[in-house]
């Protein structure tokens, strides 16, 4: 396992924790798959999923060999991450028009979203390398999500929240695993720059979505995804877009799967985004070269509310290698899918929600066809946002599937 730059093609030893090269390109991991044995693996994996106790019961772990098989077992820290449901909703597959719906639930994640299947990774990597003190800036489910891991490690984490748009829940989430958290005054991308700037001679190990070693372990999603139905994956995979790593670890996962035979076709991915922060949409729109940062990003989905994304050029590689498609949705979109998805019995943050709004929106266009099969990836768990629920169904956001509280005398004759 190494580290190459996407840029410049430079190589660097996997045992460091700088995660940009030089030239200023991100670094991503390449293994060496070249003495694996696709379906010796395959029974592996399989075998494994009736264990309870050792790190390989995580569904991250499970499949260490693809992720980071170097790995020391004594340094993996896991809450048993990932092992989250497959759903077919009919509520779902109704409101969006299509034929065969799945829905991959990552909200059931230990600190209740997919940052858990890549921060596991991340926390165990910089354990191996000898750091107890972790951290990152983030829009509040990296956070959590580091905040907890660090906790179980027995190290300190330090975190760092803008001061704009972001959810209470999560602060209070991070902050009550025991975290450090610095709130200041400027974005998001001014914190990754902080970090880029002062990690090494403060002793931090960073957890951003830079950090390839999170894609490794995001990459997972999609593996257990296609070990649960058989190595057939549907025809089309739906996921949100904010700083692009889970999009950009789909794709990698699915290159994994399709050089190694573990599949033999590729879905084809779509990309959603929210109107409000959509520079990614609109590069691929505009076949602009490079990427244009949205100055002031502005939507209800705050884990969508990244305006310049770091790993654009890796999720265009993806949309590339994939025949993918990009869109982006309304807040009002957004909103009332979530209320759909809740409604369902399975229930999601506002940027999850952003899946089933864009996979409605890409049938109506004619894009995807009904008679296709399709799986959204649902991110983070309901409560990670309640004053947006309480706006929604209580206060005076605009929608159509509100619930309102009934007053009662708790006679029945008056029910
Ligand atoms: C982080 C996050 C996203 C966005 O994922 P990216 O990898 O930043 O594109 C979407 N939904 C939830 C719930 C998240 O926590
Ligand atoms: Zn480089």
């Amino acid at each position: 396992m190494k580290f190459v730059c996407i840029d410049c093609q430079k190589e660097m030893p996997a045992s460091t924790n700088t995660f940009t090269c030089k030239c200023g390109g991100l670094l991503e991991v390449v293994h060496d798959f070249s003495r694996i044995d696709s379906e010796q693996l395959k029974h592996v994996f399989t075998q494994r999923l009736s264990l309870r106790t050792t790190p390989f019961a995580s569904g991250v772990w499970r499949y260490k060999e693809l992720i980071f098989p170097e790995l020391e077992d004594r340094f993996i820290t896991t809450k048993y991450e990932g092992n989250t449901g497959l759903y077919t909703p009919v509520k779902l597959q109704e409101y969006t028009g299509i034929q065969q719906l799945y829905v991959k639930a990552q909200s059931e994640n230990p600190s209740g979203s997919f940052k858990d299947n890549g921060m596991t990774v991340a926390v165990s990597h910089g354990r191996s390398l000898g750091f107890s003190r972790f951290a990152c800036s983030s829009t509040g489910n990296t956070s959590s999500s580091l905040a907890m891991y660090a906790a179980l490690a027995g190290g300190e984490s330090y975190v760092y929240v803008p001061q704009n748009r972001i959810s209470q829940n999560k602060v209070l989430q991070t902050l009550a695993y025991g975290a450090n958290v610095i709130r200041f005054d400027g974005t998001y991308d001014d914190g990754i720059r902080f970090l880029r700037d002062h990690a090494e001679e403060l002793g931090l190990y960073v957890c951003n979505s830079v950090n390839p070693m999170r894609i490794e372990g995001q990459k997972s999603i999609i593996y257990e995804i296609a070990q649960t139905l058989e190595w057939k994956l549907p025809d089309w995979i739906v996921v949100p877009g904010g700083a692009l790593s889970n999009a950009t670890a789909l794709g990698k996962g699915l290159h994994d799967l399709y050089t190694l035979g573990f599949i033999d076709k590729l879905p084809r991915v779509a990309i959603v985004q929210a109107v409000g922060a959509s520079p990614f949409h609109r590069m691929v729109v505009q076949k602009l070269d490079a990427l244009e940062p949205e100055l002031s990003p502005q939507t209800v989905a705050s884990a969508l509310n990244i305006g310049n994304p770091p790993s654009w050029k890796k999720a265009l590689r993806m949309i590339e290698a994939t025949n993918g498609v990009t869109i982006a949705v309304s807040d009002v979109e957004i909103l009332d899918a979530k209320a759909m998805v809740d409604q369902s019995g399975i229930g999601c943050e506002p940027a999850s929600a952003a899946t089933i709004a864009g996979l409605r929106a890409l049938i109506e266009s004619n894009v995807i066809d009904k008679e296709e099969s399709a799986l959204c990836i649902l991110t983070g768990n309901m409560l990670k946002d309640t004053d947006t629920l309480y706006q929604y169904h209580l206060g005076e956001t605009p929608g159509r599937f509100q619930r309102t509280i009934q007053n009662s005398t708790l006679n029945p004759s008056s029910t």
